[in-house]
């Protein structure tokens, strides 16, 4: 029986932040049984209503927990994820938190949605970002380099010599969008001392930058999101935390920039996260999404018929079940690195969707590296490792994704200077 958050007080229960389907708080009372948890609930679209569920219809655990339990935990070792449970809820208690926490939401989310209050079930989590000490959640994105295997002549040199993360980066300043622009994964990826203090530093810079308004970097201090500045007392949580001999003294930003990265260089070089996060994008992502999409049309082509277009990447593909992607986990993990993916099989076409769609997956989570404080320790603190937000993406973007890979590589043809990004994994294989 799942416990029932219900019994708690809502207000002890503290806005952290959310994304754009979900909502994070963090407890701060005192029940055992919800100390160091989050609560994690979805969110509707302002101009819909709440979720009904019919009388003595049960609602099902939050899709996430089934896909961590059942997919993700044989893919990812269970010591880097975070713990996931469903606990029940009710309408009263989530519009009573919904009414307490409404103004520390940001105003351009409580324009656009609400916490979903017709909901019975929710998603209580390890808090990684709350208590004693501060975390960093960096979005990693794409660490590797296609195959140029199944490129095209007009796109192979382009997407084995820059990455997609930096292409895309490219296209979004075209568009005005905010963007991490300098930062490239592979260097983050590389497990290179100099490469990854490159990238976590181009990180920072964006973070202040942008006044935190790129995702790719965030930090948390004692449950906090700070919203950083160029001014360094906006940082003066962090600087409190990691350089604790200056309390009235503030650093400056350089000097807080390299405290920072000093900290978790140490545990990205070590952890083996992120190796394992880009090896199942790599080879979930095999045929990258043009061979995929070749494959398709392969597959899909009417007999007989050259003259009629094939169904559009994905067209009428149904959302798997977590049946058949278990069934998927387990030929990839006994099958993959012996199949000759340079040659696939259109028997094969839907193993290569599936493993496209988990790609999506891993290419869109985030890891947290949370630094607690310990007493009289040789190490000034206890950190470790998290990745979260692998959830299941739907079959329906398949063909977006297509789309949207055309438009990045058209944005970068032609471009005077190409960033050259290097796949460590690749130059050693
Ligand atoms: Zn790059």
């Amino acid at each position: 029986m799942p416990s029932n958050i219900t019994a708690t007080s809502s207000s002890d229960w503290k806005y952290i932040s959310e994304g754009g389907s979900s909502i994070v708080f963090s407890y701060i009372g005192s029940a055992d049984e919800f100390i160091g948890t989050a609560l994690r609930l979805r969110k509707i679209e302002n101009k819909l209503p709440y979720t009904e569920y019919a009388d003595g219809k049960e609602e099902l655990d939050d899709p996430t927990i089934l896909f961590q339990h059942r997919i993700i935990e044989k893919l990812v070792p269970s010591a880097y994820l975070p713990r996931l449970d469903s606990v029940q809820t009710d309408r009263e208690w989530l519009e009573l938190l919904a009414k307490q926490s409404e103004e520390k939401r940001p105003a351009e989310r409580r324009a656009k949605d609400r916490i979903d209050a017709g909901r019975r079930k929710a998603v209580l989590a390890t808090d990684l970002v709350g208590g004693l000490g501060w975390a960093v959640e960096i979005k990693p994105k794409w660490g590797f380099l296609p195959s140029p295997q199944h490129l095209s002549k007009d796109t192979a040199q382009l997407k084995t010599r820059s990455c997609r993360f930096c292409m895309h980066s490219h296209l979004k300043t075209t568009e005005s969008e905010d963007v991490a622009l300098g930062y490239c994964p592979l260097d983050l990826y590389s497990g290179d001392k100099e490469r990854v203090t490159k990238a976590l530093h181009t990180l920072w810079d964006i973070w202040i930058g942008s006044s935190g308004k790129v995702n790719n970097l965030r930090v948390f201090v004692e449950g906090h999101m700070l919203k950083p500045s160029m001014s360094p007392s906006s940082l003066q949580p962090l600087a409190a935390q990691i350089l604790p001999q200056n309390p009235d003294d503030l650093p400056d930003l350089n000097t807080l920039r390299d405290a920072f990265t000093s900290t978790i260089l140490p545990l990205l070089l070590d952890t083996p996260v992120l190796r394992l996060l880009s090896t199942h994008q790599r080879q979930f992502d095999a045929l990258d999404v043009e061979g995929l999409s070749a494959l398709w049309k392969h597959a899909n082509q009417p007999l007989g018929s050259p003259d009629i277009p094939p169904p559009v990447l994905g067209e009428g593909l149904a959302q798997p079940t977590l049946e058949e992607l278990e069934a998927f986990v387990e030929i990839y993990l006994a099958k993959h690195t012996t199949m000759d993916h340079d040659h696939p099989d259109t028997a094969n076409l839907k193993y290569y969707c599936l493993a496209y769609l988990l790609s999506a997956s891993f290419k869109d989570c985030s890891v947290i590296l949370r630094m607690v404080p310990v007493k009289d320790g040789e190490e000034p603190w206890r950190k470790s490792v998290t990745v979260i937000d692998l959830d299941v993406k739907s079959v329906d973007r398949l063909h977006k994704w297509e789309q949207l890979d055309q438009k990045i590589v058209e944005a970068y043809i032609g471009l005077p200077e190409p960033t050259h990004c290097i796949d460590q994994t690749r130059v050693e294989v």
